[in-house]
């Protein structure tokens, strides 16, 4: 079948492999010709659909969307923000802040998963409110003062473009990043994009601390005619990452998309009482990955059958 045919039904095949993920390259209705922040008719409803912020654990509170997730880290010296979710969400995500007893003004460090307009969209006008430095890794940095024009990017030329954020501080591999008492530690997972970046940090409630752990879309979806296959040394960066969070200490996983591991379900059955505490999951950034790592081979077993 045509090149471009066989790429279409790769898409799809991805899709399928992650009902709960949202990232349907489809859905991506040409950015190109669209202006900057202009709302996407094609993204999920739930990507802007309000979700009330709450606290996951410790000093670690949600205040994304219902589709996409911003992560809270504060402490008395100053907090963390983990992604801005889309462009046009950027007052919601502020409410969501003031909403917890925060001040916008007091988030000094903005990080990024990885640079696309659903995760990194608000953070130009988000860093802009509250003054906070934006932190990405060299790649990711890169991407979010291009506004998301990434050659690179698997998803470049359908993606979407958003803002762009100046002056991005580069973090690198295994680098700590502190605001105050607050440290959180860059992972680098390249794949789904090249600056795919995952964050881990301690959380501590009455004495017992937890091993947080935001890792990045693992997905490996692109535009029509790319293919992971015809670049050994992507696949084995994107299968290194995989196995990287399938090792981090990981008792609660948080990802960009809530629903890639049912995030804000078991947080609200962890609210209704529920036991034991449906966040708390050893195993869930070893699934994740297991997940993951079996949607790439899919991909690359895929884009190497011959045609029909
Ligand atoms: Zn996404
Ligand atoms: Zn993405």
């Amino acid at each position: 079948m045509p090149a471009a045919t066989a790429a279409a039904s790769l898409g799809v095949l991805s899709i399928e492999a992650f009902p709960h993920e949202s990232h349907d390259p489809s859905a991506w209705p040409g950015c190109r010709a669209l202006p900057v922040a202009a709302v996407r008719p094609g993204a999920p409803s739930s990507w802007t659909q309000p979700h009330t912020p709450f606290r996951l654990y410790g000093n670690t509170w949600y205040v994304g969307t219902q589709g996409l997730s911003a992560i809270l880290v504060t402490s008395p010296q100053g907090h963390v923000l983990i992604d801005g979710t889309a462009t046009e969400n950027a007052a919601m995500i502020e409410a969501n802040i003031r909403a917890l007893g925060f001040r916008v003004e007091d988030v000094r460090l903005i990080l990024d998963s990885h640079a696309h307009a659903d995760h990194a969209g608000a953070i130009a006008r988000l860093a802009k409110d509250s003054g906070a430095v934006v932190g990405a890794s060299v790649a990711g940095a890169k991407a979010i003062e291009a506004g998301g024009d990434d050659p690179d990017d698997p998803q470049h030329g359908e993606a979407p473009r958003f803002p762009a954020a100046a002056g991005v501080r580069r973090i690198a591999d295994g680098e700590r990043v502190q605001v105050g008492p607050l440290a959180l530690t860059a992972h680098y997972t390249p794949g789904h994009t090249p600056g795919s970046t995952s964050w881990t940090w301690q959380s501590c409630e009455r004495g017992r601390c937890l091993a947080m752990v935001y890792a990045d879309s693992l997905t490996p979806l692109s535009r029509e005619g790319f293919r992971y296959g015809d670049d050994a040394r992507r696949v084995a960066g994107f299968r290194q990452a995989i196995k990287a969070v399938a090792g981090l200490p990981c008792d609660i996983l948080m990802t960009p998309h809530p629903d890639a591991n049912g995030l804000l379900d078991r947080a609200a059955a962890r609210d209704r009482g529920t036991q034991p505490d449906p966040l708390v999951d050893r195993e869930a950034c070893r699934r994740y990955a297991a997940r993951n790592a079996a949607a790439l081979d899919e991909r690359l077993a895929k884009e190497h059958s011959p045609p029909r």
